[in-house]
C-alpha cells in the first residue's frame, strides 16, 4: 500500500510541540522541512519546534536555519508531544532508555527513521505512548534537496505500538510534514525495514562485491590489465548508469540500452544460471535472513562490539584492513596511483 497527501492532514500538530534529539544528517533535513511545511498550513495554535544536540556545536546553524535549539535533552524531552529520534542507531537505547523516557509526556508519539532498535525491543516505551517509524530511504541530504526542489523521496512508514489510538494517523502526519507523501509513502513496519536493510547490507552487496572480486581474479588469470578491469568493472560508472536506468525504465526493460550482443548475453546468461550456484546462494540468503537478521544474532553481535577492546570502531579499521588485501583492491591502488581522474 501506498499512502499520498490526500491520506494525512497536519491538524494533529495543532499547537504540539515537535522535538528533533539530533541533528545530524536525517535530523537537520527532516525538521527543516517540517518546519516549511508546517509554515504553510494554518493552524489554531502554533507547533512548536526544538532540536536538540550533544553540544552546542549546531547551536549556531539552527539560529541560522530559525530553529530553537536546547543541549538540554531532559527538558526539551519533558516538552515533547512528538519527539523525533535522529541520533545514530547504536545510541539510540542508551540516550533515550536512561535520560529521555524518564521525562517524556504519558502520551508522547515517538518517531524513528530505522526499524532497527524497536524491532530488537532495545527501546523502553510506555504502553500509552506511540512509536511511529517513517524512514526516508535516502541520505539527509537528498530529503532535504528534493523537497526544496518541489519533490518528494521515497520513504517507509508504520505505526509500531498504539498508545493513543490515533497512531496510524499520526505516522502519516508526520510523514506529510516531512515532506515523504509527496511521491507518496510505502506502508512498511520495523521489522520489514530492519529485515530489508540489513539483508541488503549483510547478503546482497557482500555478494555483489564478492562477485566482482572473483570477476577480477578469473580475467586477471587471462592476461587482462587492472585499468581495463577495474574501468570496465566499476570506474567507467557503467554499472551506476545501469542502476540508475533500472529505477527509470524498469530492472529488465533497461536493458534495451545496451547492444544486442550484451542483451543477448546479460538475458541468456541469467535466465539459464547455473543451479549448483544458486542453490547454495539461496541457503545463504536465507541463513543471512533467519539466522543473523530475524533472530537478533547480528544485533547482539553488534552491541557486544562496544565491550571489546577498540569498540565498533576498531572492529571496522580491522575489517578495512583484510579488505585491501584482495587481489582487486591492490590492482585498484596500483592504477589510482598512476591515474590523472
Ligand atoms: P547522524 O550520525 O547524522 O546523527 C548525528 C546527530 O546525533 C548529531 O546531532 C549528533 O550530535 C548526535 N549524536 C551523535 N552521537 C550521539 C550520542 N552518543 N548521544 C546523543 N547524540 C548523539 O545520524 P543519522 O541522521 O545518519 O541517523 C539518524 C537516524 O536516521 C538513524 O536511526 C538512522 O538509521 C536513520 N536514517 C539514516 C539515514 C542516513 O542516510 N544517514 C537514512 C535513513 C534513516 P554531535 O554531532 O554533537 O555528536
Amino acid at each position: 500500500q501506498i499512502y499520498y497527501k490526500k491520506d494525512a492532514s497536519l491538524d494533529l500538530l495543532d499547537g504540539k510541540t515537535i522535538v528533533f534529539i539530533g541533528y545530524g544528517n536525517q535530523g537537520r533535513a527532516q525538521c527543516l522541512n517540517l518546519k516549511d511545511t508546517l509554515a504553510k498550513h494554518t493552524f489554531k495554535q502554533a507547533p512548536k519546534i526544538l532540536a536538540t544536540s550533544l553540544n552546542d556545536k549546531y547551536a549556531t546553524k539552527c539560529k541560522e536555519d530559525g530553529v530553537e535549539f536546547t543541549c538540554d535533552f531532559e527538558n526539551a524531552a519533558s516538552q515533547a508531544d512528538v519527539l523525533f529520534l535522529l541520533i545514530p542507531d547504536q545510541f539510540q537505547p542508551g540516550l533515550f532508555n536512561d535520560r529521555l523516557t524518564p521525562m517524556l509526556k504519558k502520551h508522547a508519539v515517538i518517531v524513528v527513521a530505522s526499524g532497527y532498535n524497536y524491532f530488537y525491543n532495545k527501546l523502553k516505551i510506555a504502553p500509552s505512548q506511540d512509536v511511529v517509524m517513517v524512514a526516508p530511504r535516502m541520505i539527509g541530504t537528498s530529503v532535504r534537496s528534493l523537497f526544496v526542489k518541489g519533490e518528494g523521496f521515497p520513504c517507509f512508514v508504520s505505526s509500531e505500538q498504539d498508545g493513543s489510538g490515533q497512531a496510524h494517523e499520526w505516522s502519516l502526519t508526520i510523514a506529510k510534514a516531512i515532506g515523504a507523501l509527496r511521491k507518496g509513502a510505502i506502508k512498511s513496519s520495523c521489522r520489514e525495514e530492519t529485515l530489508i536493510d540489513l539483508f541488503a547490507e549483510q547478503a546482497l552487496f557482500p555478494t555483489v562485491i564478492t562477485i566482482f572480486e572473483q570477476a577480477y581474479v578469473t580475467l586477471k588469470k587471462l592476461g587482462c590489465s587492472d585499468e581495463a578491469l577495474c574501468f570496465e568493472l566499476f570506474m567507467s560508472k557503467e554499472p551506476a548508469e545501469i542502476f540508475e536506468k533500472m529505477a527509470d525504465d524498469g530492472f529488465v526493460k533497461q536493458l534495451v540500452h545496451h547492444s544486442t550482443v550484451s542483451q543477448y548475453g546479460q538475458l541468456k546468461g541469467a535466465l539459464n544460471y547455473p543451479q549448483e550456484i544458486l542453490k547454495p546462494l539461496l541457503k545463504e540468503f536465507s541463513r543471512v535472513a533467519e539466522n543473523r537478521v530475524l533472530n537478533g544474532s547480528f544485533a547482539e553481535e553488534f552491541t557486544q562490539l562496544e565491550n571489546n577492546k577498540g569498540g565498533v570502531q576498531g572492529a571496522l579499521n580491522e575489517l578495512y584492513k583484510q579488505a585491501e588485501e584482495s587481489d582487486l583492491v591492490k590492482g585498484e591502488a596500483r592504477i589510482r596511483q598512476r591515474l590523472i581522474l
